[in-house]
């Protein structure tokens, strides 16, 4: 199916007449072809979105509302037809697509379309000098969103939702590698009533569309999710210009296993931790470290556990593991497992990979645990961003945390312990903006969201979205 941008409420052509390749992971092929937007249709889509400002940012809190809680009932209502649209995009197993990644999106638009409603600012009376101060959290205007392939829908919607129940109007980008949603997601809008040029949504290449994004002199802020590298052209070119900035960015993160824990659910839980969506989430834990005394039972109980996960097309309701999202993905993937050999580390299961029965061009690869000796080495200090999880032991809490924080990244952690003096003292040490207790990726949305070190910049979730989507203006009056 061929993609077309969507602008002013309307799916058009792209100016550039410029097109990129889609490819369904699950088999090789090319499905489609997506637009490379230029610079010339990122102007007109900035032109729709900053014509539309004007109504938009005036439009009552209870209308922005309504209309957001009707795209969220709109993808509910379609969400068979999303999850395999982002099962074949991006090679996810249906069922995950269909239990996480679109209730989610639809989730996203609900609570910001009920967050805005309870949105208040701050007022200060000062004493004695016969002032008050109130604060007016005013939206921004046009902001720009671009988003990574990992969770399509789920990010892309995460970003826009707020964006447009603070009252701007949006220019949004998808990873070229994953079109397919944000392309559908034009017409939930549409029919919702979303007023025409609130939303538009552009595809191309990071280097060619989200680099007009990002160089447009009259977008107010870039809200980012992507890799880290990226993350740093971004900002390099944004900061001159003054824009407001959001990074989320990557990850490598440890999951900190102690005896004390309750072990099958941590058992469980890590299994899912290491390889959910392929591992390909910025919050899967892929540097485990475990106390010495269960050591041994855990590599062998864990080994037994992920050598049981299959390796399937994604469309089969029996996968665990579907396909990496590209070819040269895969092959990143797989060098990191070659890397991490000639450094020492020693493949206890996967590390290959295979071929699905009549899908022989997919990119699939097994579930891969390599114990290593250290956590300098490569495949524990970069982000792999695939199926593949490294072990190590560890004696002491001091050690554990030295572990933990020796990274440059910072996004999440997580902990396994009934010990609550532990607890605590791992929250307050470890280095991340993000920590699990006993637990792994349990969200509620009015969290704070986002890393610290290098994987970010500010937070997204709750208030903090929409304190990122306004500019503060304090108002002082005197009586
Ligand atoms: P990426 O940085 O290659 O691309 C992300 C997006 O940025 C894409 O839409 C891409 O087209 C665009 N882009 C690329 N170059 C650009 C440029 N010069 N200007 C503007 N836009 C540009 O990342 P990816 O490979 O799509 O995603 C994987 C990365 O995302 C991993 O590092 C992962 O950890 C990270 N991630 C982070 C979070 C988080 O919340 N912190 C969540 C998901 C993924």
């Amino acid at each position: 199916m061929n993609i077309q941008n969507y602008i002013n409420g309307v799916y058009r052509l792209p100016l550039s007449n410029d097109y990129i390749d889609n490819y369904n992971p699950a088999n090789g092929i090319v499905y489609g072809k997506t637009p490379n937007s230029n610079t010339e249709d990122v102007a007109i889509a900035f032109e729709a979105a900053n014509s539309a400002f004007k109504s938009w940012s005036k439009t009552t809190l209870e209308e922005r509302s309504r209309i957001l809680i009707k795209i969220s009932e709109l993808l509910e209502a379609n969400l068979e037809r999303f999850a395999k649209a982002e099962s074949i995009d991006n090679g996810k197993p249906l069922s995950l697509a269909t239990s996480i990644d679109i209730p989610r999106a639809a989730s996203n638009f609900r609570f910001f379309g009920n967050a805005i409603t309870q949105f208040a600012s701050e007022s200060h009376e000062s004493v004695g000098l016969n002032a008050v101060n109130f604060t007016l959290r005013q939206p921004l205007g046009v902001v720009g969103c671009i988003s990574p392939w990992n969770l399509p829908l789920y990010l892309f919607t995460w970003k826009i939702a707020p964006a447009i129940a603070a009252g701007n109007c949006v220019i949004a980008k998808p990873s070229e590698v994953t079109p397919m949603t944000a392309y559908l997601l034009g017409e939930i809008c549409t029919k919702a009533g979303l007023p025409k040029g609130v939303l538009n949504i552009v595809h191309g290449l990071g280097t060619t569309t989200g680099q007009a994004i990002v160089e447009h002199p009259n977008i107010k802020a870039i809200s980012f999710t992507g890799g880290t590298a990226t993350g740093a052209h971004i900002a390099r070119v944004a900061a001159p210009m003054f824009k407001k900035l959001s990074l989320e960015l990557g990850g490598k993160n440890p999951n900190i296993i102690f005896a004390d824990c309750d072990y099958d659910t941590m058992l469980e839980t890590t299994v899912r931790s290491s390889f959910a969506n392929q591992g390909q989430i910025c919050l899967c834990g892929s540097r485990i470290f475990v106390e010495e005394k269960i050591y041994e039972k855990f590599k062998k109980d864990f080994v037994q556990k992920v050598k049981q996960l299959k390796v399937g097309h994604p469309l089969d309701v029996s996968t665990n593991i579907g396909a990496l999202v590209s070819k040269p993905h895969l092959e990143k993937v797989a060098s990191y497992i070659k890397i991490a050999e000639d450094e020492g580390g020693r493949i206890l299961c996967g590390g290959i990979e295979v071929t699905v029965k009549g899908f022989e061009n997919g990119y699939y690869l097994q579930p891969t645990v390599i114990e290593v000796q250290n956590n300098s080495c490569s495949i524990n200090q970069e982000e792999v961003f695939g199926p593949v999880v490294t072990i190590m032991p560890f004696t002491t809490d001091k050690e554990a945390l030295r572990l933990a924080n020796d990274i440059k990244y910072g996004l999440s952690a997580t902990l396994w312990t009934n010990n609550l003096n532990r607890t605590m003292q791992f929250s307050q040490t470890l280095q991340t903006g993000i920590v699990w207790v006993n637990t792994w990726m349990l969200r509620d949305l009015r969290t704070p969201f986002g890393g610290a070190k290098e994987s970010g910049v500010g937070r997204e979730g709750g208030f903090e979205a929409l304190r990122f989507f306004t500019e503060p203006k304090n108002i002082c009056i005197k009586y």
